[in-house]
This record gives C-alpha cells, structure tokens and sequence, in this order.
C-alpha cells in the first residue's frame, strides 16, 4: 500500500513528454527566462525584448510588415485579425478543419462570412473559393496548417486568388510559422497570425500578428478595444516599443528566449528539423499499415508539424492513449466528429529524434497491447529516418 502511494507520488509528479499540436515541452532556458523579478513594461529593458521578439518573428513570418505580439492564446490573434478589417465586410472562410471553422465563427459575429466547406482533412474547394470572389468576396480566411486534420494547405494559390480579386487575406499560420516554410509576404498575406506554444515552444499565451500597408488601409473605424490593432502599432512605434496594456511580461521574456534560440540554429535547419520529425512518425505509420488522415493531392501536403494517423478497426482511442500516458508520454486523439477516429502526433519546437523514438516506441507497444497486428516494425523505420 505504501510502495503504492509511493510509487503513485513519483508517477504524479513525474513530468509527462507532451508530443502534441501543441502546448508543446518548453526548453529549460526558456522556463529560467521567466523565473525572476517583475520588470517594468514601460522602460528599455522591456522595450529591448519585444524588439528581439519581432525581429526574429519577422524572419519566421516571411514578413517586413508590422508585426505586434498580444497578451493572448492564438484566437485572441484570429478575433484582432477579423474584429480590426472584418466588420460588416463579405468573409470567404475556407473551412476543411476545426480552426478553419474557428475563423468563420469569428467571421460571423463581426462580418457577413461566407464557409467554404470542405470535409476535415480533404483538399480546399478553390472553385468554391473563386465562385465567392467573384461575388464580392472582401476577405478570405485560411488555415495554413489545419491542425485538427494534419493537412497542409495551399497558402501561395490562395493568396494569389485573393490578389486578383483585390481581396484581404488572412491566415492562421498558427502550427506553421516558426516550424514550417512561410513567406507571408511572397504569398500575399494581408495578416498572419501565430501563438507561442507551438512551433515556438514558448508558454502558451501569446498571440503574434502581422499587418501589412493594405490591411491597414482598410482596417475598420470601430475596432474593438482591447485587441485594436491601431493601438498595438501606435505602442510598438515608440521607443522603446511598448504595447497599449500592461503585457504578461513573463512570457514575452520566455518567447525572447525562443526567438534566440531559433536564431541560434537557425531558421532553415529548424524547418529542415521539424520535416525529418514528422517524416519520421510518417514512415512509422506506413511500416504499421496504418493511414495518414490527410487526403491530398498536388496542392495539398501531410503537416510537417503534426501527423495525424487514422486508427485500426478495433483499437479504442482512450485505451491507447491511456497505455502511453503509462508511459509518461502525452499524444493528442481527434477534436469532434474525429474523436476514436484518428491520433495526432505533435512534432514541432524543439522535439528531436529522442523524443520521436520514444513517442513510437510506446505508440507501437500501446497498439499491439490494443490487438493491433502491425505489419512491419514502425520504430525500425523511424530510425532509419533519423539515424
Ligand atoms: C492551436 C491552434 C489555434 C488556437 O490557438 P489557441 O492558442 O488555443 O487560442 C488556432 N489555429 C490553429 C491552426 C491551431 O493549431
């Protein structure tokens, strides 16, 4: 009974290795860059950290825009995008995922948003997508990578429909930037949007965005408050750059620390990183005899930070994930009508082949205890990969 309870405080204090779409494990310097005394928002120091932060953010949006971090998850990014040039506006929301869906819900409490559906995981409907520019479409919302399905989807062709008919593009690059290639601006995104605790692995809580001259041109007259993204650029243009309310400080020096070390290795190996990641989970998958839940096609591409992976007939999504939490390990199931259906495994920040291995070891282990008869030797084909 003791060595139970024992055993049992261990377990519970014991840190979990969370292979998700985020949050994702944050780095030890990252975590340290937080622990210490409060600063004031209004003084050089701080100034100097959000200056660090934009000018790495910049590289990894693709961007020279202006670009603002807010006090905020991801959404609070997606509702300044939509609430600052949506209002009363016509919105094409390209939907084939829970975020894309996310967007039009935003998009319908402040425009007249239009959803252009398609199934969760499956290729953009473009001929939808045009037919609703041609009607006077003003905006078009997009999920770079749609993360509730583990597509990718085709930011550069979207943006190009959007120019032609004169339209303001938004993006969700919220699982993208910082993991995977973008050029907001060579693809003509009018705003793009990214959170810290994803490709990042910064703490969750900050939202970053970028703005371009087009965007500001038509930003609305009654923008909301607390996320008017005027008020961010007035602030950020002072010096030292400030933002308009007090910011959650802590984690602005956390995501300080992030951008550094993205500097520090190096954008282009970064990317390179996180498709050898996913590559890896990818030819573990295959060599089961398992499906990747993405339907793509020339345009449309796996995640290069999240895999999604369809479950065999007969393995039981809580059981399996249950078995490798035992094992210290933390997978993500599918959000909505995709819960039981399909596993998503996270593979972006600072995750390397440790972490990868691990995860698809305990994967493998939990699908055979599941009665899964695999066909080929998952972990043995990762390596290969990675080795
Ligand atoms: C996580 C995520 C969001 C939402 O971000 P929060 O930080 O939870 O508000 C939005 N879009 C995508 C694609 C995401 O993966």
């Amino acid at each position: 009974m003791l060595i139970q309870i024992y055993y049992e405080q261990i377990y519970m204090e014991k840190e979990l290795l969370l292979m998700l779409p985020g949050p994702v494990p944050i780095p030890e310097r990252v975590r340290f860059a937080m622990s210490r005394q409060a600063i004031n928002h209004r003084s050089p120091e701080f100034g100097a950290a959000y200056a660090d932060c934009v000018r790495v953010l910049k590289t990894a949006f693709g961007t020279t825009n202006d670009l603002f971090v807010i006090s905020g998850s991801g959404t609070a990014g997606m509702e300044a995008a939509i609430a600052g040039v949506g209002r009363d506006k016509e919105i094409a929301c390209i939907v084939n995922g829970k975020f894309g869906e996310r967007l039009y819900k935003i998009s319908q409490r402040y425009g007249k948003a239009h959803e252009i559906k398609s199934d969760w995981g499956t290729p953009v409907n473009l001929e939808a997508l045009k037919a609703q520019l041609e009607t006077g479409a003003q905006i078009v919302t997009l999920v770079h990578n749609e993360t509730s399905a583990g597509i990718k989807n085709p930011a550069e062709e979207i943006g190009k429909l959007c120019r032609k008919h004169d339209a303001l593009f938004i993006m969700d690059g919220i699982t993208s930037i910082g993991g995977d290639v973008v050029e907001a601006d060579k693809w003509g995104v009018d705003i793009a949007i990214t959170g810290s605790q994803k490709c990042f692995a910064a703490p969750a809580g900050l939202a970053m965005v970028s703005v371009s001259k087009r965007a500001w041109e038509r930003v609305t007259r009654n923008p909301p408050y607390y996320l008017d993204l005027a008020a961010y650029k007035k602030s950020a243009s002072g010096t030292p750059m400030e933002t308009p309310y007090t910011p959650a400080v802590p984690l602005f020096l956390a995501l300080r620390e992030s951008c550094l070390m993205i500097e520090e290795e190096g954008l282009p190996v970064r990317i390179a990183r996180h498709k050898k990641m996913s590559g890896a989970v990818q030819a573990a998958a295959k060599t089961w005899g398992l499906s990747l839940f993405p339907k793509t096609d020339k345009l449309h591409s796996c995640s290069s930070t999240v895999t999604a992976i369809e479950y065999p007939a007969g393995v039981r999504d809580d059981e399996m994930r249950g078995i490798i939490k035992k094992m210290g390990i933390v997978i993500a199931g599918g959000q909505d009508h995709l819960k039981g259906k399909i596993f998503r495994i996270g593979s972006m920040g600072a995750v390397s082949a440790p972490e990868i291995l691990a995860t698809l070891a305990a994967t493998q282990h939990a699908l055979t205890k599941c009665g899964f008869q695999r066909k080929g030797d998952g972990v043995e084909a990762a390596a290969e990969v990675l080795g």
